[in-house]
């Protein structure tokens, strides 16, 4: 009776994705996510999805989504149909939203973001989170939820924030997560803040997404750049809040410019697209992607002369 043991023989199957957002060209950062996620899924009988991030309608064009298929087929990757789009499942955000908004975890903020920037430069110690910007600088309780509900339900622009602080308490214990050669590493979500889960214009947020597309994929390994490492302690508090199971994490080292700083289209780095212009093979830019990263975690083990 194979048919019974079928889908728990796959649901043990690892699964790892590659999660590119369509705002721009590939450049070879994004193409070494995307080869260790698929050597990794290849090296461990796993699967490889792809998932579509586009959210953000006013950044990501369908025109750019074609070539990240492009550019990903040349380079010789293969990976699971169909592709997960998130603008096509704003629904499952907004029914995680809804549910954390019912825990009393969420509230809506009203000011501006030149505010929140003003009154976080007012006061040069002000706390920064992790990717350099000031921690919203305001309380929940600086307005009663009733003048929230009104000036919301008036129609004025507001961003949903996560109460910080009442998300941990309600957790009540520390939480860690797996980082694959490190070991269980805390979580220490407090540097954040009041996060933006969802803003009056946009219903959901990267944190949000992310999480709720994780757990319903089934992805069981995140490898992605050491950029996204500290947001990893939100989307911990997000997967607990949310009774969702948490992927084992690993954060890769980021290609840098001759400058010391992370590739990107603004700066003029070099996109996929000028590489094959430029007639570089296909092999070359996988070995340039790769270039210079230490030995992955489960090969430095291996790596050593047996006796
Ligand atoms: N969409 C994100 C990006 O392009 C990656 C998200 C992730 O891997 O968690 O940077």
């Amino acid at each position: 009776m194979s048919s019974a043991a079928m889908p728990a023989a796959s649901s043990l199957r690892p699964v790892f994705r590659f999660a590119p957002s369509p705002n721009g060209r590939l450049h070879l950062g994004h193409v070494r996510s995307a080869l260790l996620n698929a050597e990794a899924a290849r090296a461990a009988g796993g699967r490889f999805l792809l998932r579509i991030e586009d959210i953000d309608p006013a950044r990501c064009r369908p025109d750019y989504e074609v070539m990240i298929f492009d550019d990903l087929a040349w380079l010789g990757l293969d990976w699971e149909r169909p592709v997960r789009r998130q603008s096509e499942h704003m629904a499952d955000y907004g029914e995680a939203l809804a549910r954390l908004e019912a825990m009393g975890l969420v509230y809506p903020s009203f000011e501006t973001r030149a505010e929140i920037a003003r009154a976080g430069a007012d006061r040069p110690d002000h706390p920064k989170d992790p990717d350099g910007a000031p921690v919203f600088p305001f309380a929940r309780a600086d307005m009663s939820a009733a003048e929230r509900y009104r000036r919301r339900a008036a129609g004025e622009p507001f961003a949903l924030r996560l109460d910080m602080a009442a998300a941990l308490a309600q957790i009540g214990r520390p939480l860690f997560w797996q980082e694959e050669g490190e070991g269980r590493l805390a979580v220490d979500a407090s540097l954040w803040g009041d996060v933006v889960l969802a803003r009056k214009e946009a219903p959901t947020s990267y944190h949000l997404s992310v999480v709720v597309d994780d757990a319903l994929q089934g992805v069981t390994h995140v490898i992605r750049g050491t950029d996204l490492k500290a947001a990893t302690a939100i989307h911990r508090v997000l997967q607990q809040l949310l009774g969702l199971p948490a992927p084992v994490y690993r954060h890769h080292p980021l290609i840098l410019d001759a400058d010391g700083r992370k590739l990107a289209k603004s700066r003029g780095s070099p996109t996929i697209a000028d590489l094959r212009a430029a007639g570089v093979a296909p092999e070359e830019v996988r070995r340039r992607a790769l270039e210079g990263l230490p030995l992955a975690p489960n090969a430095r083990r291996e790596s050593g002369t047996t006796p």
